[in-house]
């Protein structure tokens, strides 16, 4: 199935300035978190006059329950992915339409009609697909430009493995017209690898950040809406998810756990281009070796128990040998770079 969530996505320098005609008369919703809200209402204090409500800070099937008690005319999610991935979920559930104002460039959940659900303690649980009413997204230069840099960085990684799990699942070319599009923008995406996204490029922002705040924010995430399953998560995704099941790993932001996922996927399928996503990845100070990300020798073991079972719970069922997914960790334990 093709699916889309956005109406309308405004990258702009005054963006938000658009916000107060959009909304016109309705009655309108804030749903806040805690760093991004602030930002933004320095670059448009009357956003401070809309009434709010605070988010919890995970996506889970409690917090929706709770927020589900407030019914607006139209939502409006001001903050990251879990927040912006909740608001999606009450306003399906409500069918009431939603404005999105990211604050940060990390994930594309603005672009997504989905929300990746979360138990109260943050262990990844499921993500639910479905049709929900994103009437835009507000994307401002003014509040994007000074967000974090880490979880730009982030983003990028997260954007740029759309190319290799979408590759991964359907190969280069597919003859479903849904799929094909999704694996063409998800070439766009795997081609952001050429940019520099070094710090001061990002907020300097120029034409190169813009468009790759375009892919981070939305063309990664209209991949999914047109390939559906032929272009979504793979591999990486799942040791991504079972490496956060070690609390060692926590500090480190979704993208960087993807990177190193990344890694064990291009190597489980003994790719030409691992070597050029590990270089990339080293060169943009991403995690490489399971000892950045705090696991031990003696955990690997545990850990490729979880990435099994992680593929299994997403219907990807292409590791037949453990045992090679297990040598290739053991060599990702220590840096081993020449
Ligand atoms: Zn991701």
């Amino acid at each position: 199935m093709i699916r889309q969530a956005v109406l309308e996505y405004d990258h702009s320098n005054g963006a938000l300035d658009q916000l107060y005609s959009l909304i016109g008369n309705r009655d309108a919703l804030v749903l806040k978190g805690f760093n991004g809200y602030g930002e933004a209402i320095r670059v448009s204090p009357r956003l401070a006059e809309i009434p709010s409500v605070r988010f919890k800070g995970e996506c889970s099937d409690e917090e929706v329950e709770r927020l589900k008690a407030h019914r607006p005319d139209v939502w409006i999610a001001v903050g990251g992915g879990k927040l912006i991935d909740t608001a999606k979920r009450i306003a399906f559930t409500q069918s009431v339409p939603l404005i999105v104002i990211p604050t940060l460039v990390s994930n594309c959940a603005a672009f997504t009609p989905l929300s990746v659900i979360y138990g109260e303690d943050g262990t990844y649980l499921r993500y639910d697909t479905f049709p929900v009413v994103i009437e835009r997204v507000i994307a401002d230069e003014r509040l994007l430009r000074d967000s974090p840099y880490d979880y730009f960085k982030a983003g990028v990684i997260d954007t740029v493995a759309k190319w290799f799990e979408a590759r991964y699942i359907s190969g280069t070319t597919s003859r479903d017209a849904g799929i094909q599009s999704g694996l063409s923008l998800a070439a766009q995406c795997g081609a952001l690898m050429d940019l520099s996204i070094r710090e001061d490029d990002f907020r300097h922002y120029g034409t190169d950040i813009r468009s790759i705040v375009d892919h981070v924010l939305a063309i990664g995430g209209a991949v999914g809406g047109f390939g559906d399953a032929g272009t979504r998560v793979a591999v990486a995704h799942a040791v991504h998810n079972a490496l956060s099941r070690f609390d060692s790993t926590h500090h480190w932001l979704h993208g960087d756990k993807v990177g190193f996922g990344l890694i064990v996927q291009e190597r489980l399928t003994s790719s030409e281009d691992a070597s050029f996503l590990e270089n990339w990845l080293q060169a943009i100070a991403a995690p490489t070796s399971l000892d950045q990300l705090g696991i031990r020798f003696d955990q690997i073991d545990e850990l490729v128990d979880y990435v099994v079972e992680e593929m299994t719970i997403q219907g990807i069922h292409k590791i037949e040998d453990a045992e090679r997914l297990k040598e290739i960790l053991r060599n990702l334990q220590e840096i081993v770079y020449k």
